[in-house]
């Protein structure tokens, strides 16, 4: 318990037993067997006081977790979970704007104070391509949303690798969230995890999960450059649960989560869509898709979880 105080995480321990198998639970049962051992220590010497050694490292409880959670998880299986409503994958990130050294900003989530988070930020693209140079010299504080927002949303929906970019400037299929790494991140939507796999070359460690609409459209999340993976295939996920955290795994330069969301294109398992790969196996060089065609294979992860948040 005590290598997790994120608010989120604190949320979700009041909720504990029905939630076996994500990181709630596994939290929760770290903090119960601590006790555990207290209490059987207290019981034949009442002046013990507890001491490091009686936490519970929560990665030992991965493997019970797993054990546990597979009859819940196989009676869950059989029932498809509705399509009810979307969340972002984080609600929180670090002020970037107001950080300043290289050491500040290559900090570990867990490393960061509460006090420097602030709620994630609008994904606004007129806000998103203010030029970089008019925002930091010099920087202003009223520039310092701003520049956290420019940096959060890193790459575009089919931007390029570039800060100013616009959307439809390049070929990146998703979203670029810039996050400490181990920052928690959250299922976009209730459904079934499809694919955990690891993408040395590309997307590193990456989840996907499926969804079905209620229109009977099924869509795929897909979560790259993860650092862990807190699910199992067959897995369903409720929105916001913890399904994983961010890394620097498969081509990164930096922590970040890559987020894109796929229509089904009849892939089974499910491929993570990619234009570039798309077109070179047609024998075409890759070209930057138009909105209609970008349309035809991904929806813009930021406008579809806005279009459903309130559901
Ligand atoms: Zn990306």
């Amino acid at each position: 318990m005590e290598r997790y105080q994120a608010r989120e995480i604190q949320a979700f321990i009041q909720e504990t037993e029905r939630r076996q198998g994500d990181a709630a639970w596994i939290v929760y049962r770290a903090a119960e067997r601590r006790q555990e051992r207290i209490t059987r220590r207290q019981s034949v010497d009442q002046s013990y006081a507890p001491v490091a050694s009686d936490r519970v490292d929560v990665r030992e409880l991965r493997a019970s977790a797993d054990t546990e959670s597979v009859a819940l998880a196989s009676q869950e299986q059989k029932i498809f979970p509705a399509f009810d409503h979307a969340e972002f994958p984080v609600s929180v990130v670090p002020n970037w704007g107001a950080m300043r050294t290289p050491a500040e900003w290559d900090r570990p989530f867990s490393q960061i104070s509460t006090k420097e988070f602030v709620p994630l930020p609008s994904y606004n693209l007129s806000t998103l391509q203010i030029p970089l140079a008019s925002l930091t010299n010099p920087i202003r504080a009223a520039s310092i949303p701003v520049l956290t927002a420019k940096l959060t949303y890193s790459t575009r929906y089919y931007g390029a690798y570039d800060l100013d970019a616009g959307e439809f400037s390049g070929l990146h299929p998703g979203i670029d969230l810039k996050l400490a790494f181990g920052t928690s991140v959250g299922a976009i939507a209730g459904g079934q995890v499809q694919v955990v796999a690891k993408d040395e070359d590309g997307l590193g460690l990456f989840i996907i999960v499926e969804h079905r609409l209620e229109s009977g459209e099924r869509i795929f999340s897909v979560f790259g450059h993860l650092d862990t993976s807190w699910v199992r295939e067959g897995e369903v996920v409720r929105p916001g649960q913890i399904i994983g955290t961010v890394g620097l795994s498969g081509h990164t330069t930096a922590p970040h989560l890559h987020l894109q969301i796929d229509r089904d294109d009849g892939s089974q398992p499910h491929q993570p869509y990619w234009p570039a790969f798309a077109e070179a196996s047609a024998g075409k060089p890759a070209s930057i898709p138009t909105p209609a065609e970008a349309s035809r294979h991904t929806l813009h992860p930021m406008d579809f979880v806005r279009l459903f948040a309130n559901k």
